[in-house]
């Protein structure tokens, strides 16, 4: 079956099609700046990227659009609608209502709306990709994939403030945690390529992209995560703070004259290493500019490396262990300085970094860890639109 997986923000969506039997990517893509103009990217496998200017006030337009490039006589990939099987989005809050993917009925709609005070941002953006899809394909089953589903398992401990109790019981604020997707299908794999029952394994997942969020996995499930309520909490990001002293905040508002709203912009958008740097929040860009010498890059990817470093620690006690560490994303697969910085801390766990392999190991399944580590760890690529065709599929049958 074809799974169409669907990635929608406010004004971006991604798309792939995905071969569910062969697990191969027919086409992706992405619509950008919807509502404004309109971009349509459309690469077919094996095909020519294709960009064009597209007029795209809405959501559904969009859709249009990608169906148009999907079916396109000359560089389309499949002849008609009726050969997408499905189509499986990615929900961002299920807040505590969802601890699985779902398929998608009105009932869920609704009690994702539910959850949007805790994701204003997400989730009515994903719903406006949800809703568009059903009135262009009526007849096509669809789910939804949260990412907030897999950290479910969370226990009590690990996911309450210590704040007063009755904002728990009013408004549901807790830890959540995001990229459930994410960890859920790197340690599985890191499971299969150790060749052990996740059952028995306690893993640390460390997904470290532009958002980065590292998990404490014990048998197969998330007791542990950093990022929490919000995507803002844990590590430092590209443009997000992660943890701080909460009077931080009142401190910089009443010095810079500013409201909540810019604060939590500051927050959000202008801190991480792009705040610390003053560079750039892309660690390509922070590399070459400390190879350079510029003291504010390195510090930056410095202080990034010490909150994982850190996390990890918390996460070894936090599971009385670790069996296997895991990097993945854009930096966790990419970045062998990254990697060095926080691997080489771990001679603790009786880790030694297999330097070779971490500098040869861009994006592949490599451990890089020398055999005689006490604890392997591994580069492990992630692929969220395919964990989200999988559970798509896994829902239909
Ligand atoms: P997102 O959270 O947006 O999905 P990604 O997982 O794509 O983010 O990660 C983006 C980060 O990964 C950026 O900081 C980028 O510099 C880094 N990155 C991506 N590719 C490479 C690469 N080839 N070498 C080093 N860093 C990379």
């Amino acid at each position: 079956m074809n799974v169409l997986v669907i990635n929608c923000g406010s004004s971006s969506l991604k798309y792939q099609v995905i071969n569910s039997d062969t697990e191969q990517v027919l086409a992706k893509g992405l619509c950008e700046r919807i509502g404004i103009d309109g971009r349509l990217v459309y690469t077919p496998a094996g095909g020519e990227k294709e960009i064009s200017n597209l007029d795209m006030p809405t959501h559904k337009q969009a859709i249009q659009y990608v169906i148009d490039a999907l079916t396109n006589e000359k560089t389309g990939v499949i002849k008609s609608l009726d050969e997408i099987g499905a189509v499986g989005h990615r929900l961002v809050h299920g807040g505590e209502k969802f601890a699985c993917s779902t398929l998608i009925t009105e009932d869920v709609i609704k009690a994702v709306e539910e959850c949007s005070d805790l994701a204003p941002l997400h989730n009515p953006a994903n719903l406006i990709g949800v809703r568009a899809c059903q009135e262009l394909m009526p007849n096509t089953p669809m789910a939804g994939v949260f990412d907030t589903a897999f950290h479910q398992t969370m226990p009590l401990e690990a996911y309450m403030y210590g704040i007063p109790y009755e904002y728990y019981e009013k408004y549901k604020i807790r830890k959540y945690g995001f990229h459930g997707t994410s960890h859920s299908f790197v340690s599985k794999r890191t499971a299969e390529l150790l060749g052990k029952p996740i059952e028995n394994l306690k893993i640390i997942v460390c997904h470290l992209g532009n958002g980065s969020s590292v998990c404490a996995v014990n048998g197969g499930k998330s007791v542990d995560t950093s990022m929490g309520l919000s995507p803002l909490e844990g590590l430092i990001m590209g443009t997000r703070s992660g943890d701080i002293d909460p009077s931080v905040m009142e401190f910089i508002c009443k010095k810079e004259n500013m409201d909540i709203n810019g604060i939590m912009d500051v927050l959000n958008k202008k801190s991480g290493v792009q705040g610390l740097s003053g560079v750039s929040s892309d660690f390509r860009d922070l590399q070459a500019g400390a190879a350079d010498g510029n003291k504010r890059c390195e510090m930056a990817v410095d202080v990034f490396c010490y909150r994982v470093l850190k996390y990890i620690g918390a996460y070894v006690a936090a599971m009385n262990g670790v069996d296997a560490i895991a990097f993945t994303a854009g930096l966790g697969e990419n970045d062998e300085i990254v990697r060095r910085k926080i691997v080489s801390r771990l001679g603790y766990l009786g880790i030694t970094l297999d330097e070779e392999a971490n500098e040869n190991g861009r994006g592949k399944e490599i451990a890089i860890s020398t055999p005689d580590s006490k604890v392997p760890v591994w580069i492990v690529p992630t692929n969220e639109e395919l964990a989200i065709a999988r559970e798509t599929v896994a829902l239909l049958k």
